[in-house]
């Protein structure tokens, strides 16, 4: 079987201007990048009033190998265009720590891809980059301050805006900066998180245009003064250069799947420490552009997929109109017992004892009222049987599964699915948010432990409980909450595997996050700075001397 970047790499790529024309933008409303990418310059949805349907794509908790949400959002998105239906996909870009870790891309794979892959996955159009810059010149600004006579008092010792990579890189998460002397800076303990986790990416994502873009950043609340007073971006009086370095990364990336189908990949937030799901602003273009808009968010149903409905659908206005939850033979059987090794071998024992996971994630996406359908991706070693049992697990859960062979086949290996989704997709049903705006943050929590992850209640640290009584005096008791939790587990202990239950969701630690609009509960021992695994992807990765890559998965 061929490796994807082999797949992509043969792959008949169009002029990105042909895609645009095919998706119905006109050669003002791009800025071509080479030959195959594109950023879409003016907002489609000032001159056009049309709104497609919105398919989710979400999934069971995964292994540590993704599940292949990616994979079937374009597969899927191919099999709708396949079947004349106008579509585009809207997805996340991926970031190079998985690249280089562990996970791999984010591009999808085998036949259901966005290309070009590999530029896609290394710097694409330098989003990541500019999101990089500006955040640690935000760094650098308050330091700078703080050297500078501290005219706004800044505690050193209480500043909560770290600095930011995208690379895996553990020795980074704790460090001393400002050492060497009087001309070198005021010392003080920092720290570095991986951009996809930075509030500058969860900005990115979730502003409407450049001005928003800018009110949004004025709001970051990056350290407190000597009487406990939060000091914002807006004091600091940056907002305006920040906004500059972003001028482009705003603008969604607009590229193709191997069947041609137009894709905009734009924003990358983490779904177990950030909000996880792509830009509001591609979302909405492919809303306006097409009749089916296919979109995914990170990780899980738990992670992702609740974050999609709590956070993103109140800001982009739209409600998803199916919601598709990706479930893989191999990630049941883990989570029924059967080890990572063995995934290849059948086991009906372990599988029976594992789709508890896929039933909870089906409960938790039912809760908001909109279908829900499930996608087996299909692998080589899926034996019938045990496809058999995983959509009779999915029926007693109440969701219709079909089998999903994109991998192997692109968009022709999703055509039943295709025809569920625009089946399902015509029905009306009213969507039920999770809590209501006012509720508590105890209460949002709750909610969100008790419906989504199946488990019983939350439990406070001292600090957290302490964060809350002083948020509340800031006034921002009542914001959304983002979930920072093991993707691994529907529960905050990565080893729980299945459907846990009973269980109690620990929150050490929340992270006010004023210019996205939530705060974070750091729940668990989750790190919003990976390490690289033993064996890096890093170390499989080449390229010879006609440029020719090796290895990117
Ligand atoms: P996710 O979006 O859930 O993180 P991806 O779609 O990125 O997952 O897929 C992760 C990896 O798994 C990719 O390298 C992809 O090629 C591989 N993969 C996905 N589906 C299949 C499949 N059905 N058979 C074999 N490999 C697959």
């Amino acid at each position: 079987m061929k490796k994807d970047i082999e797949i992509a790499q043969e792959a008949e790529v169009l002029p990105i201007a042909e895609i645009a024309q095919k998706a119905g933008l006109t050669p003002s409303e791009i800025e071509p990048y080479g030959y195959d990418k594109a950023k879409i310059n003016l907002d489609p949805t000032i001159q056009r009033n049309h709104e497609g349907k919105l398919i989710l794509v979400t999934s069971i908790n995964p292994t540590p190998a993704g599940e292949g949400k990616s994979t079937v959002t374009v597969g899927l998105a191919d099999a709708l265009q396949a079947a004349g239906k106008k579509t585009m996909i809207a997805l996340r870009e991926p970031s190079l720590g998985p690249v280089m870790g562990l996970k791999g891309g984010a591009t999808g794979g085998g036949y259901a891809q966005v290309v070009p892959m590999a530029d896609i996955n290394l710097h694409f159009t330098g989003d990541f980059h500019a999101l990089t810059a500006a955040h640690n010149m935000l760094s650098a600004a308050l330091d700078n301050s703080i050297y500078q006579g501290n005219p706004l008092k800044i505690d050193q010792r209480r500043v909560i805006w770290k600095r930011v990579l995208d690379i895996n890189d553990r020795a980074l998460r704790h460090t001393t900066i400002g050492l060497g002397g009087p001309t070198s800076g005021v010392p003080r303990e920092d720290g570095f998180d991986i951009t996809v986790a930075s509030e500058m990416m969860a900005i990115l994502t979730l502003s409407t245009d450049l001005m928003d873009l800018k009110r949004r950043i004025e709001k970051i609340v990056l350290a407190y003064d000597f009487d406990k007073k939060p000091i914002t971006v807006k004091e600091l009086g940056v907002a305006g250069a920040l906004t500059v370095l972003l001028k482009d990364a705003i603008k969604p990336n607009l590229v193709q799947t191997l069947a041609h189908t137009p894709a905009i990949v734009h924003g990358g937030p983490f779904a177990n420490i950030a909000q996880g799901t792509n830009s509001i602003q591609a979302t909405r273009a492919a809303l306006t552009l097409a009749d089916y808009a296919v979109t995914e968010a990170g990780f899980g149903a738990d992670l992702g997929g609740e974050k999609f409905m709590d956070i993103k659908v109140p800001k982009l206005g739209k409600t998803p109109d199916v919601v598709v939850v990706v479930a893989t033979v191999r990630a049941l059987k883990h989570h029924g017992g059967q080890a990572l090794a063995d995934l290849n071998q059948e086991d009906l024992t372990a599988l029976e004892a594992g789709v508890g996971n896929l039933g909870q994630n089906i409960k938790a996406m039912k809760r908001y009222g909109k279908p829900v359908v499930v996608a087996i991706n299909r692998f080589t070693s899926d034996t019938d049987a045990e496809l058999a049992l995983v959509q009779q697990a999915a029926k007693a859960a109440g969701a219709q599964a079909v089998t999903a062979d994109v991998w192997a086949q692109g968009g022709a290996g999703a055509k039943d699915l295709a025809t569920l989704v625009v089946e399902k997709a015509g029905e009306v049903h009213d969507f039920s948010p999770l809590y209501k705006e006012d509720d508590s943050a105890l209460e949002k929590m709750t909610k969100i432990v008790q419906n989504v992850y199946g488990g019983s209640a939350v439990e406070l640290s001292d600090k957290a409980k302490k964060q809350l009584s002083s948020f509340a005096e800031h006034g921002w008791d009542k914001l959304p909450i983002v979930m920072a939790k093991t993707q691994y587990s529907l529960s905050d202990d990565a080893k729980k595997l299945g459907a846990p239950k009973d269980f109690t969701v620990h929150v050490r630690e929340f992270v006010p996050k004023l210019g996205a609009g939530f705060l974070v509960a750091l729940t668990g021992n989750v790190l919003t700075m990976p390490g690289l695994p033993k064996h890096p992807a890093a170390l499989d990765i080449d390229i010879d001397e006609k440029g020719q890559i090796t290895g990117l998965f």
